[in-house]
């Protein structure tokens, strides 16, 4: 027999201890093991499990005594106990809170929190380099020792460093250190633990501003969020509101600095988007040592480095995206979050559930204090405001001499671009003088691509997606080979076919609307001398994103063309003109929150105008410069559209005065489908707070070869639509290959 006698199955014979470990799978509820021969298991042990012929890594839910149920089963033994801090019982019960929350398995929430589970295994010995000679000695036996050779001797002289490590504080490449190698001026030795991040340890005197009497104010008030070490102050909200450039980074920092000095760990979350080496590097700078970085670009192993360091305590700040709020924390003192109104907080996938929630959530479970941080705070954190459930610091200046940019509409009706064109003549002239000036100018779009439909002007067929009921978009920058046709929400790609798939006519297939790559084409055209740059999340990523943007802001392009990758965070100090192309692009969709959302966008990217000395001006195109969405932003009314938004969601009992959850069914075959659902339809259970909506067909109604229908189910605040949920859908095993998605405070209506 291969198996052990450990986990082989045993029957109870009389009441013993046993554990209910909880799997990262969707399954209901935790399954009960033995203890293990040996070693000591407590609840929130991780440990790991055989389950079926599958071995597994959970985590003790409880420790109970065996039952008269269990002693009837054959119960198999826990396999291994791994020697990593147990989950504490307020993570625990976050779990079971999100889990009830989300209407969603605990085992799928905890698969979260396992977010590097490789890291529960003691971490591989690692090797680092250590010099065998000093200096004067190498010199001495005649080696060529250059500037750089040198720096990396006189590091290594005391202790190993990782090479990447290295390499990176001596400045250096991996050349060099492959030369002293081959020299043998470099040895392998093996790391201790706390040498394997080791920037800690080389801490930079930390760098901080002298902050303007209205940060210094704002600066005090977070400070005395956290207390002190001995007193620490507990949970608490602050939204940080202040307007784009007045210095919000500064000011969080400062609250950071003090969690720090309590001796506390810190989580700053920011959409992921954010997450730039710029950004990071700027906290580095503050606070003289690196921040462990958490999101989807981290390498496998770094993670892992990062889980372990959190839970020892050994990462003090960690910048991540929204997971790293389920990370391990040993003694979390702070949770900022940094934009607090992105919906990329939403997740949309697994378990739907919402970062900026649940890092208040996480607050309160753990009971530190939390920051929000914006320039356009959500609707749902300035209600929370006027509930006096969240203090409000406001920022009203920008720092320096920067000013707020004025901002002026333009009538696209009045104002016509020529055919074929998108910047009308009053953007045309605007941006004709900017560049004359020697400044920079901005065009905003927010679409990839080229053109976002293509249609025969033969027969007026439009090219569709095959698997998706949407248009396929065209784009010209992916591939030098040629234009492409691309789905955006599945990823189906096709060569640009040069006739009509419909009619077969040649030549007949026209570009409709612009997206950004086609609006660059246009500035380009319109000023041939200009050097335009194309941002788009599709076009450039990574270490050349991160390059074009030191470019933009040493001024090394004259036009920016870009989407939403610009709107947010940079600093371009030459640019002085923004000009928005469509602001109406977002407001034609069926989302509760598409006035919010415009609003949000056009004053992150008007802010882009103007950050330094010179004065900046945002032109904004619109159909409809009556609105008085368009009307307070042109005043600059932050308040007067808060006012009026609030006005409409509360008759219409939007959130966040009244409550939503979407279920989404989906499945191969349609008639089946819509069968189902009007038999889900006729089973909802009566409720006189509770409405149900749907089925209907979803605006996006087939997604990567699946039907899709949705219900909306909405109620006053009061309404526990969780348990709506569950007693409608509890028991329904959906027939054939149909799914049933569950989306608390739904973010997306497609
Ligand atoms: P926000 O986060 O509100 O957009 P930032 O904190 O990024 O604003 O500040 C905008 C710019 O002004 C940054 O370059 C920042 O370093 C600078 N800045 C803000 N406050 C100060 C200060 N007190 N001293 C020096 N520079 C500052
Ligand atoms: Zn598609």
């Amino acid at each position: 027999m291969s198996e052990s006698r450990n986990h082989r199955r045993q029957a109870i014979s009389k009441p013993e201890m046993v554990a209910d470990v909880l799997l990262p799978l969707n399954v209901p509820h935790p399954f009960t093991y033995r203890m293990p021969a040996e070693q000591k298991v407590q609840a929130g042990s991780f440990v790991r499990v055989m389950l079926g012929k599958r071995a597994e890594v959970g985590v003790v839910w409880r420790v109970r005594k065996a039952t008269a149920k269990d002693a009837r089963l054959t119960l198999r033994r826990i396999l291994e106990v791994f020697d990593f801090p147990p989950m504490p019982e307020t993570r625990r019960r976050f779990v079971d809170w999100m889990a009830d929350y989300y209407v969603a398995s605990p085992g799928m929430v905890l698969k979260l929190f396992l977010g590097a589970p490789a890291a529960l295994a003691p971490p591989r010995q690692r090797l680092g380099w250590r010099a065998v000679k000093t200096l004067d000695e190498a010199k001495a036996a005649g080696l060529n020792i250059t500037p750089k050779r040198a720096r990396v001797l006189e590091l290594a002289q005391e202790r190993a460093w990782p090479k990447d490590e290295l390499k990176r504080l001596a400045e250096v490449g991996d050349f060099v250190i492959q030369w002293l190698k081959d020299k043998g001026l470099l040895r392998p030795e093996p790391l201790a633990p706390e040498q394997t991040r080791g920037a800690e340890h080389r801490a930079a005197p930390p760098q901080a501003p002298r902050l303007t009497p209205e940060q210094q104010q704002a600066a005090c008030k977070l400070r005395a969020a956290l207390g002190t070490a001995e007193k620490p102050a507990g949970f608490s909200v602050h939204l940080l509101d202040g307007i784009t450039g007045s210095g919000k980074t500064e000011v969080y920092f400062e609250a950071m600095a003090q969690a720090l000095e309590n001796g506390r760990q810190v989580l700053l979350l920011l959409p992921e988007i954010a997450l730039t080496a710029g950004f990071v590097k700027r906290v580095e700078r503050r606070f003289g040592i690196r921040p462990a970085q958490w999101h989807s670009q981290v390498a496998r192993a770094q993670r892992e480095r990062t889980f372990r360091a959190v839970a020892t305590g050994e990462a003090r700040i960690v910048v991540a995206a929204r997971s790293g709020l389920f990370l391990p924390w040993k003694n979390l003192g702070l949770i900022v979050v940094d934009e607090e109104h992105e919906s990329a907080y939403k997740q949309e996938t697994h378990v739907p559930y919402q970062g900026r929630d649940m890092a208040v959530m996480l607050g309160r479970m753990e009971n530190v204090p939390v920051i929000l941080a914006s320039a356009t705070p959500s609707l749902e954190s300035l209600v929370n405001v006027q509930r006096g459930r969240y203090e409000h610091v406001r920022l009203h200046r920008r720092y320096g001499a920067a000013q707020l940019p004025t901002i002026e509409l333009i009538d696209l009706k009045k104002h016509r671009p020529e055919p074929g064109c998108w910047i009308s003549p009053p953007l045309v002239k605007a941006a004709s003088e900017t560049l004359e000036r020697g400044e920079q100018a901005l065009f905003f779009i927010n679409r990839r691509g080229y053109a976002p439909l293509t249609l025969c002007r033969a027969c007026g067929h439009r090219l569709q997606c095959p698997q998706c009921s949407a248009w396929m978009v065209r784009h010209k920058g992916l591939f030098s080979a040629g234009e492409i046709l691309l789905c955006h929400h599945c990823g189906h790609m096709k060569p640009l076919p040069e006739s009509c798939p419909e009619c077969g006519a040649e030549d007949a297939l026209a570009a409709v609307g612009p997206g950004v790559e086609r609006l660059a084409e246009e500035a380009q055209k319109r000023w041939p001398d200009a050097r335009v740059i194309t941002l788009s999340s599709d076009l450039l990523q990574g270490a050349r994103l991160r390059e074009v943007m030191e470019e933009i802001a040493h001024g090394e392009h004259d036009i920016v063309v870009g989407t939403q990758l610009v709107a947010k965070g940079h600093h371009f100090p030459r640019l002085t003109l923004v000009g928005v192309i469509d602001a109406d692009l977002a407001l034609e969709t069926v989302d509760p929150r598409a006035g919010e959302r415009t609003w949000q966008l056009m004053a992150q990217v008007a802010g882009r105008a103007g950050r330094e000395d010179r004065p900046g001006r945002a032109l904004i195109q619109t159909y409809l410069p009556h609105t008085p969405l368009m009307q307070a932003l042109k005043a600059g009314d932050r308040d007067s559209f808060t006012e009026q938004e609030i006005r409409a969601r509360k008759a219409a009992q939007m959130p966040p005065f009244g409550r939503l959850a979407a279920v989404i069914a989906s499945g191969s075959n349609e008639d089946e489908l819509r069968a189902f659902c009007m038999a889900l339809a006729r089973r909802r259970p009566p409720s006189s707070l509770v409405m149900l909506l749907g089925p209907a067909p979803a605006p996006i109604g087939y997604l990567r070869g699946r039907y899709r229908y949705r219900f909306l189910l909405k109620g006053p605040r009061n309404a526990d639509l969780q348990a709506y949920l569950r007693a409608w859908l509890g028991q329904v095993e959906p027939p054939g290959d149909i799914r049933l998605d569950i989306d608390i405070d739904p973010y997306s209506f497609l």
